[in-house]
């Protein structure tokens, strides 16, 4: 444990998995917590196991993100706790099943909880951390944000916006002071996979992370200034030719004239 404030980092999704690794490893690193998630009695569990360990402060929040009263209720402390330094946008659902037996209302809450609410966090801390010359955003995307024909395909698209708005909040932030890591875990063992509709048991072992292994490894990479974390990719040669080509194909996706292969 280090004794360098660090301030306090508000963690979505707090109450199991990936948030709940997150949490402890950032109260080991000296950060107060705030943990939000809607299990109330699971917060104040973990709450209390990490204050005991570490020392930190940790307070609980308990929220449904997918309701707009109570996203609204975070938004607001992010705007006004001055000691916030961290925001961790990791509180998230899966899907697998395909669009013809997928119900087209829980898909919309499937894009309230892992698009808007992410999305209105970051537009509610990054006025704060702009005044302040500094902060820092997780965003928990999935590999599927580049692979959305994996699982469902509106968890893909959902991934692939927080993909997107991560590589865009870079561009526009990362000279004001702000540090945004996207981070695209592969199949973790997390509780996702059951609540998704096929326990992580069903997974071929050697595709299956550990969730304290993924945290570890993107907490890592986030020291070293990593915009884009892929813990299981072996070569990172392999996500920069990705990134060139996208670099390369820029200039050519806006012409004043089709292209000639469009040519009646
Ligand atoms: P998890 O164990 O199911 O955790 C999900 C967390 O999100 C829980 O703390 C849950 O808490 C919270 N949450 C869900 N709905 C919420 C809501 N309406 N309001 C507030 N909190 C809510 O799954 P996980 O694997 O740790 O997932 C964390 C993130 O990783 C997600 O964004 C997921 O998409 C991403 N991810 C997971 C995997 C994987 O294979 N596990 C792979 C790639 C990306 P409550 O139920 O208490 O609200």
């Amino acid at each position: 444990m280090t004794s360098e404030p660090k301030g306090t980092a508000l963690v979505t999704g707090a109450s199991s998995g990936i948030g709940a690794i997150y949490a402890d490893r950032l109260a080991k690193q000296g950060y107060d917590l705030i943990l939000v998630a809607r299990n109330a009695d699971k917060l104040r569990n973990l709450a209390k196991a990490i204050s005991d360990e570490t020392g930190r402060s940790v307070e609980v929040f308990p929220a449904d993100l997918g309701k707009s009263a109570e996203l609204k209720q975070v938004e607001k402390l992010l705007r006004t706790d001055a000691s916030i330094t961290m925001l961790v946008n990791n509180a998230g659902i899966g899907a697998i099943a395909p669009l013809l037996s997928s119900d087209v209302d829980a898909m919309q809450s499937m894009i309230d909880i892992n698009v808007t609410a992410p999305m209105r966090l970051a537009y509610a801390v990054v006025p704060a951390f702009v005044s302040r010359g500094k902060g820092t955003i997780i965003n928990i995307a999935s590999i599927v944000a580049i692979a959305p024909e994996t699982l469902n395909g509106v968890y893909g698209g959902s991934k692939a916006f927080v993909l997107a708005f991560s590589q865009s909040l870079h561009h526009e932030l990362a000279d004001k002071g702000v540090r945004v890591q996207a981070v695209l875990p592969g199949a973790t063992a997390t509780d996702f996979w059951a609540l998704s509709g096929r326990p992580v048991e069903h997974l071929p072992s050697e595709i299956v992370m550990a969730a304290d292994a993924m945290v570890d490894a993107a907490m890592a990479r986030l020291q070293q200034g990593e915009l884009v974390t892929i813990p299981s990719l072996p070569d990172i040669a392999d996500w920069q030719a990705f990134e060139a080509a996208r670099d390369a194909l820029k200039p050519k996706l806006s012409l004043g004239a089709p292209a000639k292969r469009y040519a009646a």
